[in-house]
């Protein structure tokens, strides 16, 4: 059997950390065992659905690197993969359960269905619709509709049958088809409701494993009533933990960036936040975190997708971004940097190869502080300021020492005899120089630092010198002779 996954995204917003935690672990499923993953679009809500949402959807899944094999935007045999492009199979399907008595047409006004709610929860029973329309006749129906009510179709559900799901995540989970009530399949209008149209598309599409978030776990027994009225397979279900905030109370825009979009825009990469979103509920079992997307597809079985809710630990996002920043090949990272520095001021709209071999050094010499790209420009103020201030005591006391003056001098001497300066270079001026002042490392150094950052840690010099070029080098080298820097 061919493994066929889908993700199946209602476009009523920007993809979130939850829906997409849910494609990327269909997507891994679906590459571990050399399925298909299928992405379609359930936009039955019409209020809610939009066309910018479905965008942002596919770009957040594209930026993180999932790809698919059917679907919207792709194609593929099963198509249209939008749901209100599919609406003469639902009607079909519809009429079949209403001819085979699994559905029937129910008048209630929202009132009623209101009123029976409360009469429900006041009995201390579970508020669910009772059967009122279950037997009408034709006149009784042609009553209604004259009194200008228009139906809804809801599904007729057995009585005292308990309901089993096989779930691979959950194990057996049981519900009884008693606390259900018939519940809407068709919506005033021809339009379906979810319930109904994920079937139908699950089974036209020949989904094999449906994996899905736990918030979908009590509307599973529906869907499986209305596989066996249809008399369809029932795929196999599999529901994925939540994700909960780190104070245990579910993830929320009060945690923080909740779509993908905004760490996006933060500058974070795709490579570290596919890593991370793989590990809310998943775990490979060893200690290493660090896998890129391929190792986790090979690692990826549903036997270690966890039971309990996962944790959306921001700090540990952080810590593995700023990994993954650090292993990165220098060109890719300084293209995701480039537009905050360019916003920022500190680098052109439309930077010459001057300043981008500038801005490449810059990545270089700053990307250990950081945990994403957007921190970058936080670190970038020392290369561009022309008031360099001291930083604290600490950094002017490193300017009181005898030999600064010394210091400043001889480093100016080497600079100006220097036609270039890149790292290799002033690495050999400043071995050179410690060698010929003669007073070991640290007096040298610390001066030179403080002199041209103003303080007291921070990227290497040799890294920081190139940066600064000549011009800058020689100012900041002055003011401190002129001492102007205090
Ligand atoms: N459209 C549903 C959602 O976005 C999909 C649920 C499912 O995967 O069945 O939550």
């Amino acid at each position: 059997m061919t493994v066929r996954v889908r993700f199946a995204p209602s476009p009523t917003g920007p993809l979130h950390i939850g829906g997409a935690r849910s494609a990327l672990f269909n997507w891994l499923y679906a590459r571990h065992h050399g399925g298909q993953f299928i992405v379609r679009i359930e936009d039955t809500d019409l209020e809610r659905s939009s066309r910018e949402s479905e965008e942002n959807i596919l770009n957040s899944l594209k930026w993180l690197g999932l790809d698919w094999d059917e679907g919207i935007e792709v194609g593929g045999p099963n198509g249209p993969y939008r749901q209100t492009e599919r609406l003469a199979k639902y009607r079909e399907l519809a009429d079949t359960l209403v001819q085979t008595g699994h559905a029937y047409h129910c008048y209630c006004s929202e009132e009623e269905l209101a009123a029976e709610r409360e009469a429900l929860k006041e009995k201390g029973e579970l508020p669910r619709y009772l059967g009122r329309c279950r037997n009408l006749c034709q006149e009784d129906k042609e009553k209604l509709e004259a009194e200008g009510r228009n139906p809804v179709l809801r599904f007729k559900v057995p009585e005292n049958e308990i309901i089993t799901i096989n779930d691979d995540v959950r194990g057996q989970v049981e519900f009884e088809s008693d606390g259900i009530g018939d519940f809407v399949i068709m919506k005033s209008g021809g339009i379906p409701t979810y319930n109904f149209a994920v079937v139908v598309d699950d089974h036209d599409m020949d989904i094999t494993h449906v994996l899905r978030a736990e918030e979908h776990l009590s509307n599973t027994p529906r869907q499986i009533l209305i596989y066996n009225a249809l008399d369809w397979d029932v795929p196999i279900f599999a529901h994925v933990s939540l994700i909960l905030g780190k104070d245990r109370s579910k993830m929320s825009k009060r945690h923080g960036a909740t779509s993908i979009e905004q760490y996006k825009s933060m500058g974070y990469l795709p490579e570290a936040l596919v890593n991370f979103l793989a590990l809310l509920g998943w775990s490979p079992g060893g200690e290493e975190e660090v896998l890129p997307l391929e190792e986790i597809k090979d690692l990826f079985t549903l036997d270690k997708v966890s039971k309990s809710p996962a944790v959306f630990d921001l700090e540990k996002l952080n810590h593995l971004n700023g990994m993954y920043i650090r292993n990165s090949e220098l060109d890719y990272i300084t293209k995701l940097a480039l537009p905050f520095m360019q916003k920022a001021g500190y680098i052109s709209e439309s930077p010459t190869p001057e300043d981008l071999e500038m801005a490449k050094q810059i990545v270089d010499a700053t990307k250990k502080y950081v945990n994403n790209m957007s921190e970058i420009v936080e670190h970038m103020e020392i290369f561009f300021t022309d008031e360099m201030k001291l930083e604290n005591e600490k950094a002017r006391e490193a300017l009181q020492i005898e030999e600064v003056p010394q210091v400043m001098h001889a480093m100016k001497e080497k600079i100006f005899s220097s036609s270039k300066l890149t790292e290799e270079i002033v690495k050999g001026m400043l071995k050179e120089l410690t060698k010929e002042l003669g007073f070991g490392g640290k007096k040298v150094y610390m001066p030179l630092r403080v002199a041209l950052t103003g303080q007291t840690h921070g990227p290497e010099l040799y890294q920081i010198i190139p940066i600064l070029g000549t011009n800058r080098t020689i100012d900041r080298l002055n003011a401190v002779l002129e001492g102007k820097l205090s």
